[in-house]
């Protein structure tokens, strides 16, 4: 089941801000350093685009990937992904945009969000985490390309792009990889692969906006960057798809911690949920690997493109 969440509902649901708390809090900041200031880029398309784009291609991964659709840990990640969503700065937010988060029954470190909004988390990374802090970190981190308008904004930079057309393309892309490649094979990658591979630019603003998002929803940003260093470390020799996806766009740690020393974290958010939903996760049968998923669905393929040559009809 995926809730659909509003930025807007969600700041009415936490309360209305004490203006005079804000600015102190701004004065503070102020004093602190000023944290980098992120503009969104020039972007041809609309922001009901992005909504279309990533619905279609949410729709697509919901069909074709293995969802976990496990109550508890679904609700730790929304629960995060909530406090995130309220704290998007006023000037970057779209009131047309609609967040989701779900999580993929898969075991490779991976995360992705799709324009407009849905974003996915591989169990793989919920599992690596060590702290609530550090899953908010790459959520927050997904949540800044999504601001941003990433995807749509590196097409701007490109030749023209019909968005009903490229639906398909760009989800093997994002999903990436060894699942992504069974979920491309009805279209034919290419443009994806353009589409939303981030460069460094892309990448340097997700982290920093990501970093200041995290604080004023309670958590240390230092998180993120500690988070990013947990991918490298389980990666082993072929390293996680996150990080192909997500180049560090050099001396990321070292980026991260400087925005941090500019920012006052707001409040506490919780930070032992993922304690219980470790200890859920390991009462399930183990998440498969994309190449598991990839061989059973070539399987199934192979057995009823058989059915259909024999020209009878499945069922
Ligand atoms: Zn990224």
């Amino acid at each position: 089941m995926t809730r659909l969440l509003t930025r807007t509902n969600h700041t009415r649901l936490s309360g209305a801000r004490v203006p005079l708390v804000a600015a102190i809090v701004a004065a503070l900041t102020l004093s602190a350093g000023a944290q980098t200031r992120i503009e969104p880029h020039k972007n041809r398309y609309s922001p009901q685009q992005d909504v279309q784009l990533g619905r279609q291609a949410a729709t697509e991964v919901r069909g074709k990937m293995p969802m976990l659709d496990d109550e508890r840990t679904e609700s730790f990640i929304e629960a995060i992904g909530e406090r995130l969503v309220a704290e998007i700065p006023d000037h970057l937010d779209q009131p047309a945009f609609r967040y989701s988060f779900e999580v993929v029954n898969l075991k490779e470190i991976n995360a992705f969000a799709l324009p407009g909004g849905p974003m996915f988390l591989h169990r793989g990374m919920i599992e690596a985490a060590r702290t609530d802090g550090e899953v908010a970190g790459v959520m927050a981190h997904e949540l800044g390309h999504v601001i941003l308008r990433h995807g749509t904004a590196q097409a701007t930079k490109g030749q023209k792009f019909q968005v009903g057309a490229i639906a398909g393309q760009v989800l093997g892309a994002i999903v990436g990889g060894r699942a992504g490649s069974v979920i491309s094979q009805g279209s034919q990658v290419g443009l994806g692969v353009y589409f939303m591979k981030y460069g460094r630019e892309y990448e340097r603003e997700a982290d920093l906006l990501g970093a200041q998002i995290m604080a004023r929803a309670g958590y240390d940003p230092r998180h993120m960057a500690n988070m990013f260093r947990t991918i490298e470390r389980q990666g082993g020799g072929r390293g996680p798809e996150w990080l192909s996806d997500h180049p560090n766009p050099g001396n990321r740690y070292e980026a991260i911690v400087r925005e941090a020393d500019t920012l006052e974290v707001r409040g506490r958010a919780p930070q032992d949920e993922i304690e219980r939903v470790h200890a859920r996760l390991a009462r399930l049968s183990p998440a498969p690997t994309s190449a598991q998923v990839a061989r059973e669905q070539q399987r199934r393929q192979t057995g009823s493109a058989g059915t259909t040559a024999r020209g009878s009809r499945s069922r």
